[in-house]
C-alpha cells in the first residue's frame, strides 16, 4: 500500500514508519518537524535499507495537504501529527484545539476530496478521564479532564460522525496507554525537547547524567507500593498495532476504537528498579507531593484489540527499559541538533522537491519535499 503518515518523523511515527517499510509498504511522511528531527527518518532508512519520503508541511495549511494528496493519492493515512503535552495544553488550549482538532479536520477534508477514506488515528487513554475503575474498557464513557485529552475526545467524536455519514469511511482510533521504549537497534527513540514530563524519558535522563534526580510524585496512593501505576507499552508493539488496525480497516467500514496497552500495570518504583537493573546504575530519587490531576492506577483491558484485530503486546517491562536505555545511553543528547541552514526549505513558492539534510546525519538524505 501507499501510506501517508502524518507526524511520521516523531517518536511513535518513526517506529511505525520503520515497520511499514519492513512490511514492504510505500511510505510518505507529512510532518512540520515542530517536535521532531528528519534524522529519525535517516536512521529508519539506515535500519531498513528503504526510504520514506519526507514532505515537510503543516496540517494547518490546507493547500499543502491538498498538494500532497493530489500528488500521492495514498491508499490510507496514519495520523500521528499533533501536540501532546498535557501541561502546555492547560496554558495554551487554543493552540491545542487549533493544531489537533482543526489540523485533523483539514486532514479529513483533504482525504475526502481526494477520495481517501481509510485512517488510523492516534488517540489516547486520556480520553477516559477519571473513569472510577482501574481497568479501562472501550465502552467506558469518554470524559477527558484536560484540554489535550479533550482535543483527542473531540477528534474521536468527529471521526464517529464522519463514519456515521457514509460507509465509505474505514477508521481506527487507537487509544494508547503509556508508550515507552525504543527500537532494539538503539538508533531511534524518544527525544523530548526541554524537561521531560513523562516518567520514562525523565528516568533515562537521570540515568545518563543529564538530570540530577527523579522526583516521584506521591507515594501515598492506594497502590501496592504507594506510587502511581500505569500500563507501559513498548513502542514497537504499539507500532505493530497500527499495522493490525490498518489491515482490519481495509475491509471494515465504521469508526472502531481499541485500547492499546499490555493489560498490566507497573508502579513508578517498579519502573525505577527495572531501569536500575537495565542500566547497572543507581538512579537517585526523591519523594515529593502528588502531581495535580494524576490518578492512582489504571491500565488497559486490551481484550477487544486481541479479538478484533489479532493484536497483543509481546514485550514486557524489562525489554522496554533495556531498549530505552540502549537508545538513551548511545544518544545521550537525543538526535543531533539541526543546523537551520541545513533544514529543508519550506518556502511555499517553490514547487520542486529538494534534498533536506542535517549535520552529522547517519546516512545519505531521504528524499525530502518542500511544499
Ligand atoms: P511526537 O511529538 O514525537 O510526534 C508528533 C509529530 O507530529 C512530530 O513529528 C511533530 O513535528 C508533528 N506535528 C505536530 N503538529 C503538526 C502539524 N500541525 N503538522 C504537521 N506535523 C505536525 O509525539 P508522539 O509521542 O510520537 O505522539 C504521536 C501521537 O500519539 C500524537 O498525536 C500524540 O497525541 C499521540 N499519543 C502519544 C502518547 C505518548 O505518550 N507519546 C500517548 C497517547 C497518544
Ligand atoms: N511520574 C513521577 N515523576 C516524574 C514523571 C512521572 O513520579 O517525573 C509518575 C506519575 O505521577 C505517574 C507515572 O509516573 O504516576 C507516569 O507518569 P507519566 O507522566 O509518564 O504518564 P501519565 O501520568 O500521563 O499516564
Amino acid at each position: 500500500m501507499r501510506i501517508l503518515v502524518t507526524g511520521g518523523a516523531g517518536y511513535i511515527g518513526s517506529h511505525t514508519v520503520l515497520l511499514l517499510l519492513e512490511e514492504g509498504h510505500e511510505v510518505h511522511v507529512f510532518d512540520n518537524l515542530s517536535n521532531s528531527s528528519p534524522e529519525a527518518l535517516n536512521r529508519v532508512a539506515e535500519i531498513t535499507g528503504r526510504e520514506a519520503r519526507l514532505h515537510v508541511g503543516d496540517l494547518l495549511d490546507q493547500r499543502q495537504l491538498d498538494d500532497v494528496f493530489a500528488e500521492l493519492k495514498p491508499d490510507a493515512v496514519i495520523h500521528f501529527a499533533g501536540l501532546k503535552a498535557v501541561g502546555e495544553s492547560v496554558d495554551f488550549p487554543l493552540r491545542y484545539y487549533r493544531n489537533n482538532v482543526t489540523g485533523t479536520l483539514n486532514l479529513l477534508e483533504a482525504m475526502d476530496s481526494h477520495d481517501v477514506h481509510t485512517l488510523v488515528f492516534s488517540s489516547s487513554a486520556t480520553v477516559y478521564g477519571d473513569a472510577g475503575v482501574v481497568k479501562y474498557r472501550e465502552d467506558l464513557k469518554l470524559d477527558a479532564v484536560n484540554p489535550y485529552g479533550r482535543t483527542k475526545m473531540h477528534v474521536e467524536q468527529m471521526l464517529e460522525d464522519v463514519a456515521g455519514s457514509s460507509d465509505k469511511w474505514h477508521i481506527a482510533r487507537l487509544r494508547y496507554f503509556n508508550p515507552v521504549g525504543a527500537h532494539e537497534s538503539g538508533r531511534i527513540g524518544e527525544d523530548p525537547t526541554g524537561i521531560p514530563n513523562n516518567l520514562m524519558p525523565f528516568i533515562s535522563q537521570v540515568a545518563v547524567g543529564r538530570r540530577p534526580v527523579l522526583r516521584i510524585f506521591g507515594n501515598d496512593y492506594a497502590t501496592p507500593d504507594g506510587t502511581g501505576v500505569r500500563d507501559y507499552i513498548h513502542v514497537v508493539d504499539l507500532a505493530a498495532a497500527h499495522l493490525a488496525a490498518l489491515e482490519y480497516c481495509i475491509d471494515h467500514s465504521g469508526a472502531h476504537a481499541w485500547n492499546i496497552g499490555t493489560g498490566h500495570g507497573s508502579s513508578v518504583m517498579e519502573v525505577l528498579h527495572a531501569f536500575e537493573r537495565a542500566s547497572g546504575r543507581d538512579i537517585p530519587f526523591e519523594l515529593v507531593d502528588r502531581r495535580p490531576g494524576d490518578l492512582a492506577e489504571y491500565y488497559a483491558d486490551p481484550t477487544l484489540a486481541r479479538e478484533e484485530i489479532g493484536w497483543k503486546a509481546e514485550r514486557g517491562l524489562e525489554e522496554m527499559v533495556a531498549d530505552n536505555w540502549r537508545w538513551q545511553s548511545t544518544n545521550p543528547d537525543g538526535y543531533p541538533d539541526a543546523d537551520p541552514a541545513d533544514l529543508p526549505d519550506t518556502d511555499p513558492s517553490e514547487e520542486d522537491g529538494v534534498k533536506g539534510s542535517k549535520p552529522k546525519r547517519a546516512t545519505g538524505p531521504n528524499e525530502t519535499t518542500k511544499l
